[in-house]
């Protein structure tokens, strides 16, 4: 077989760790493939990048997951709900879109446990799915953002969804940075005084982002807040991608075995 080519597509993307992770896992399960990162900077370019640089498959991270949504040809059912793709796989001729965020996300939230009231920091692409994905398995998903435009999709779906001006604080027992707040700068997700009561009272703070201590992780654990950073989400969307990229042609397990492997090799 030919070796095949994967990308990431980004910007930034030099912090991501699925080159890493990919590669190593397509070494480890002897899969002849080859993954790369690519900074895009005009998203809309993204169908015809992908097709000139002969990829059989890609994963999208910020900022271009409507993009990548809007450049399939077909999406899994989800993935058209949502309108967010971040996996495409090429397929007779044809880029197949899906989101993989947001079972990755469901599985970290469900194996941190600690209660069904969840409030997500921010309200991007990443927020949209994992919110629409938490409701359907039954947990209770409110919204707060730095600014109005982006809420306005959440209010059409019947999530509550406020600005920090609009915000009267209630019970959360998960509080998540859903937000790139933190991933390139020292800026929480909110401001301290709202984020310090509710991390106070809640059972636990998630951060999508991963590969640092944010600066809402570290203020969590100076509060004594049980949390955990983006990493395992990073992993089990991996898993889930890596399975489209390779058609189902490896066990699960083994896959997120070689992947779990990645993330020890710096
Ligand atoms: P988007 O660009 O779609 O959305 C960004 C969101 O962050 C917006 O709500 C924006 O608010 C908010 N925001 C940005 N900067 C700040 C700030 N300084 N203070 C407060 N709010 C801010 O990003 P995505 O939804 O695609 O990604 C969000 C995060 O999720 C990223 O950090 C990404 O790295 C991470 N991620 C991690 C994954 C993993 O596997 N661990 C997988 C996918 C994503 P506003 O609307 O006001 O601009």
């Amino acid at each position: 077989m030919d070796r095949e080519l994967f990308a990431i597509f980004g910007n930034p993307v030099a912090h991501s760790r699925s080159p890493l992770m990919h590669n190593y896992t397509f070494q480890t399960l002897d899969y002849p493939a080859c993954y790369g990162r690519y900074r895009l900077e005009e998203g809309e370019r993204l169908r015809e990048v992908f097709l000139k640089l002969g990829l059989k498959g890609a994963n999208i991270t910020v900022p271009h997951k409507e993009h990548a949504y809007r450049a399939c040809d077909e999406l899994d059912d989800f993935a058209r709900k949502v309108g967010a793709v971040n996996t495409i796989v090429l397929r007779d001729g044809k880029l197949h879109g899906y989101n993989t965020d947001a079972p990755g996300f469901l599985r970290v939230v469900e194996e941190f446990g600690g209660g069904k009231r969840v409030l997500f920091l921010g309200a991007g692409g990443t927020a949209a799915s994992t919110a629409m994905i938490l409701r359907e398995a039954g947990y209770e998903v409110t919204i707060l953002n730095r600014s109005a435009g982006r809420l306005e999709s959440f209010k059409e779906q019947g999530f509550a969804a406020y600005t920090w001006e609009e915000f009267a604080p209630g019970a959360y027992d998960l509080i998540v940075n859903m937000s790139s707040a933190g991933l390139e700068d020292e800026s929480l997700p909110a401001p301290r005084e709202i984020l310090e009561p509710l991390l106070r009272r809640a059972s636990g703070a998630l951060d999508v982002i991963y590969g640092k201590e944010t600066p809402f992780l570290r203020l969590a654990r100076s509060l004594g807040v049980r949390s955990k950073d983006g990493s395992e989400m990073l992993l089990y969307q991996g898993v889930i991608a890596f399975d489209y990229f390779t058609e189902g042609h490896f066990d699960l397990e083994k896959i997120e075995k070689a992947m779990r492997e990645s993330f020890f090799l710096d």
